[in-house]
């Protein structure tokens, strides 16, 4: 294994044995929540993200997700929908029209509601599957190439979200700093991610949902806080995401969890209507928004190039990290004013 942590070089300690079992595409689909077959997590000493170590390779994860196929996905569209109208409504009072980029956007039921809101949408996606239905049947542009990829045409974008994204890459940290050079000046970063340092998370332990053979990094809120900090967002608001889900999906994924709970769960499953739509936060999912700052802060060049290791020792974001923490302003325990207008649900 690597030695050092994907997000700020610390050192890595074994949190939650894997089973062994190698990645392929049909464990990287959304609906897959089978407890227990992710590879071995590490959490890191210095900055508590959970993660796999070593990686797939970037290019290897890229071929994955293009086979992903999700068939149940859409099966929940009505809840996702009301959903995704949640996240929209975080970022509307930051940026209340313009061009809007949703990486990661399967099949394009955020960017369907942001574009019935008046944005501008693009969308980010490498299931050939998922991106075949947001084209053909809902008209969008999404363009098939990884972020890092990406180079769009015209003015720089006034919102780029990340939703049940960031935890999926290769690399958290580039991704940030791609998505900052993709806004405009005072443009809204949205970001959607499980918090491992959650109580949900810590009390559910090795069944978290969250452990999943597709997520390469947890990252805990204080330390996404300091990453998008000193990547230059200013934070704005930070809440815990409310999804909508038929109640027949949402007990399925608790008795998918197992345990005692899973036959008291099977036997209410069978007694309410299944297409009944609840609306709840777990609490272990975070909705962060900030914004791109004017100034764009300066570090070393990164380590890059054909003999990149999979999880490069990620000596570059470190400092910045590093100097992020320093900024009283951006100690989790402490709240600037501007930050302090952020929320916690
Ligand atoms: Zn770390």
């Amino acid at each position: 294994m690597h030695a050092a942590c994907g997000i700020c070089g610390g050192e890595l300690v074994l949190r939650y044995p894997g089973s062994g079992r190698p990645l392929d595409s049909s464990l990287l689909s959304p609906t897959n929540h089978r407890p227990g077959e992710h590879p071995d997590l590490y959490r890191c000493a210095g900055c508590g993200t959970l993660q796999q170590a070593p990686l797939p390779e970037g290019a290897e994860l890229v071929r994955m997700y293009r086979a992903m196929r999700d068939d149940a996905y859409l099966q929940e569209e009505p809840g996702r929908r009301r959903t995704a109208r949640r996240v929209l409504d975080k970022i509307a009072p930051h940026a209340p029209r313009g061009r809007l980029l949703d990486v990661g956007c399967g099949p394009g039921l955020l960017l369907d509601e942001a574009r019935a809101l008046g944005f501008e949408v693009e969308g980010l996606e490498l299931s050939r599957s998922a991106a075949a239905f947001a084209r053909g049947r809902l008209r969008l542009t999404v363009h098939d190439v990884p972020l890092e990829e990406f180079e769009p045409d015209g003015e720089p974008f006034d919102a780029v979200v990340l939703a049940d994204v960031l935890e999926h890459l290769a690399d958290p940290v580039a991704a940030l700093r791609r998505c900052r050079d993709l806004l405009a000046p005072g443009g809204v970063l949205c970001l959607v991610t499980p918090d491992p340092s959650s109580v949900t998370a810590r009390v559910a332990g090795a069944r978290w949902w969250g452990l999943l053979p597709a997520h390469t990094f947890l990252v805990p809120r204080a330390t996404l806080r300091l990453l998008a900090a000193a990547e230059g967002f200013e934070l704005v608001d930070d809440s815990s995401l409310v999804r909508s889900f038929t109640t027949a999906y949402w007990l399925g994924g608790l008795a998918e969890r197992g345990g005692r709970m899973a036959a008291v769960v099977r036997g209410a499953r069978r007694a309410v209507p299944r297409r009944l739509m609840l609306s709840l936060s777990l609490g272990d999912e975070r909705v962060i928004v900030a914004t791109r700052g004017v100034q764009v802060p300066t570090r070393p060049a990164p380590a890059s190039g054909p003999g990149r290791a999979p999880l490069p020792p990620r000596t570059p974001a470190a400092p910045a990290v590093r100097a992020a923490r320093a900024r009283p302003s951006w100690r989790p325990a402490t709240r600037s004013p501007r930050a302090g207008r952020a929320r916690s649900e």
